[in-house]
């Protein structure tokens, strides 16, 4: 009798076969057979990094040993540089095995223990060169660890041959595919629904109680309305978000029918609670961002992505599009699919103008620049980093709204960003045609008639601030400022009763806790704490004489005057210094919006045609 399965792998030109081998070493071992190899020796590598996080990871580092090996027993490997191998010429199909160190939790990479494995393709599936283009199968074998013989595969590779537990064959069409579906195994929760027609599911890993119907009644709401935005059909016929729940995570990745998530159990609805407080607010967010991706970034991409080049840093100026667009989108779609009201989605579009208004490196770097510089800057970000660049996340999607509000200010709300978004999608998106580098004022012009390129060379290429105040004003929306009430304070709301925000004193130091004591984590620019001499690192050991934790900082100075001195003492290294500080009263930086005329803000924040 004819082994259906062996048949499978015949046919393949690459195959993968992949085992959680030793959990408690965090080892998997992974097997990449070619059926043809370069008979002038075949070379293989892995990526430098994984598309989504713009940041060289190195994924090679984690292999700690490769061999290979033909028909006729072992065959020598050269390695070429940190992530290439070349294997002498082989005598048949050749199998070059690995073991993989997975110990990252996080979204980004690889991680294994006896609770759960999770892998990114790019950290486990050597690339054969020259073979990017072939279909390859991959083969999940569960581990032989009885404390795992329950687990479970969740991942949105297709399925060719795989048991009720998901252990078995999947195939990816080509190697570009094959590392665009992450893969979770373990024994977790899985809650099912449908969206316009297409399965999806999320499954959560880690220990958590939520309300399972709740994430499923939301989740589809909110896809749907995604999915109708983009307009049907989606252009996936599954989806899935593979959610990793802890005490303290957050964080996503996106992929072309899937989404890597890492949440706190805070951020899940708890059984039978109702509402959508800020936590699970969080978590919609979250999703909302992530599967926004499948179609701007996964599918609409910039033309310096399209095709990824993996080796080494791929610059792209357009990440304010591609992040700060779906950072505009994520909330809003909440918003618009009935998920919040319109206090809670003005509350967190306060705080992204907050925390854009806060970072004085919005004067320094431009969110072109800072998508260029992501690899080394964005994704690097050090005690500087407030004072010298901006995020292409939080001013990108303010872009976003400013353009938005321009569009529907020129066109009498007849046209709006949502066309534009339709446009990248039909144009470039469905085609697969990447968007040139300095294409997206043409790209708005001709959604919606309006000219922008002047004023995308200001928001984009400048440093200036926005025109936030005067665009929500004509929209019916008003932009307040005022100083924080506190260092936990994130803006969004009117100050807090009892605060007398006149007189709150800001040294201009971040601080965390350092045992009884505070260390300084940041000092901004143009502020008393730098003008005073303390520096990123110093150990706050007393103002004006007293020890002041990092909770007591703020009842502790709005007692003072401005233009009061106190002595500041710190330990920098192991040297204690005597500086002084001049106090002064907070700028108002602190963003909170309030519609001033209704029928106005409604035309933007709740247009027709959305359910
Ligand atoms: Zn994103």
């Amino acid at each position: 009798m004819t082994n259906p399965a062996a048949g499978a792998e015949a046919r393949e030109a690459v195959h993968y076969h992949l085992c959680p081998e030793q959990p408690e070493s965090h080892l998997f071992r992974v097997t990449c057979t070619l059926r043809e190899p370069d008979p002038d020796g075949q070379v293989l590598r892995l990526p430098a990094w994984i598309p989504g996080s713009y940041m060289i990871r190195d994924f090679a580092r984690n292999v700690v040993r490769i061999a290979a090996r033909d028909a006729r027993g072992e065959v020598g490997i050269d390695k070429l540089d940190k992530q290439t191998w070349r294997c002498a010429p082989a005598h048949g199909p050749l199998a070059v095995e690995c073991d993989i160190y997975a110990w990252d939790l996080s979204v980004r990479a690889a991680h294994l223990d006896r609770t759960h494995g999770f892998f990114n393709g790019t950290s486990v599936f050597l690339r054969p060169d020259g073979m990017d283009g072939q279909p390859c199968m991959v083969e999940i074998t569960a581990p032989v660890d009885a404390a795992c013989a329950d687990w479970g595969v969740a991942t949105a590779l297709p399925a060719v041959e795989v048991d009720g537990n998901g252990f078995g064959r999947y195939r990816a069409s080509d190697y570009d595919e094959l590392i665009d579906h992450p893969v979770e195994m373990g024994r977790f929760q899985r809650i099912e629904y449908e969206a316009c027609g297409v399965p999806h599911a999320l499954v959560l890993t880690g220990r958590c109680r939520a309300d399972g119907e709740r994430l499923a009644r939301d989740l589809a709401i909110l896809c749907a309305w995604q999915v109708r935005f983009w307009g049907e059909p989606a252009p996936f016929d599954r989806y899935l978000f593979l959610a990793m729940v802890t005490g303290d995570g957050y964080g996503g990745l996106e992929h072309r029918a899937s989404s890597s998530l890492m949440c706190a159990r805070r951020n899940l609805p708890a059984p039978g609670a109702t509402g959508v407080g800020e936590d699970y607010r969080t978590f919609l967010g979250l999703c909302s961002h992530e599967y926004f991706h499948a179609w701007n970034v996964k599918r609409i991409r910039p033309a310096e992505f399209t095709p990824y080049r993996l080796d080494a840093e791929s610059h792209t100026r357009l990440l304010w599009v591609f992040e700060g667009f779906t950072s505009y989108y994520d909330d809003l779609a909440l918003l618009r699919a009935g998920l919040v009201g319109c206090d809670d989605y003005l509350e967190v579009l306060g705080q992204t103008v907050t925390r854009v208004l806060r970072g004085a490196g919005r004067h320094l770097q431009s969110v072109a620049e800072s998508s260029f510089d992501a690899w080394t800057r964005f994704y690097k970000q050090d005690e500087n980093a407030p004072n010298a660049i901006v995020s292409y996340y939080t001013k990108g999607a303010l872009v976003a709204l400013c353009l938005d509000l321009h569009i529907r200010g020129e066109t009498d709300d007849e046209r709006s960003l949502d066309d534009v978004m339709r446009l990248l999608w039909k144009e470039y998106g469905l085609p697969g045609r990447g968007v040139g580098e300095d294409e997206m004022a043409a790209i708005i012009g001709r959604a919606t008639g309006v000219g922008c390129a002047e004023l995308l060379g200001e928001w984009v290429d400048g440093t200036r601030d926005l025109p936030l105040t005067e665009l929500l004003e004509a929209h019916g929306v008003r932009l307040h400022l005022r100083p924080a009430d506190g260092l936990a304070d994130r803006g969004g709301k009117p100050a807090a009763q009892g605060v007398r925000p006149q007189r709150r004193m800001a040294p201009g130091f971040q601080l965390r806790a350092d045992g009884p004591l505070a260390r300084v984590s940041v000092v901004r620019s143009g502020t008393p704490a730098e003008a005073a001499g303390i520096a990123a690192g110093d150990l706050l050991v007393a103002l004006d004489g007293i020890r002041v934790p990092v909770d007591g900082l703020d009842g502790f100075l709005d007692r003072y005057e401005p233009g009061e001195r106190i002595a500041c003492h710190v330990l920098r290294h192991d040297e204690l210094l005597e500086l002084e500080l001049e106090l002064a009263a907070e700028a108002p930086s602190t963003a909170w919006l309030e519609i001033h005329d209704e029928a106005r803000a409604l035309r933007w924040l709740a247009p027709g045609g959305d359910e």
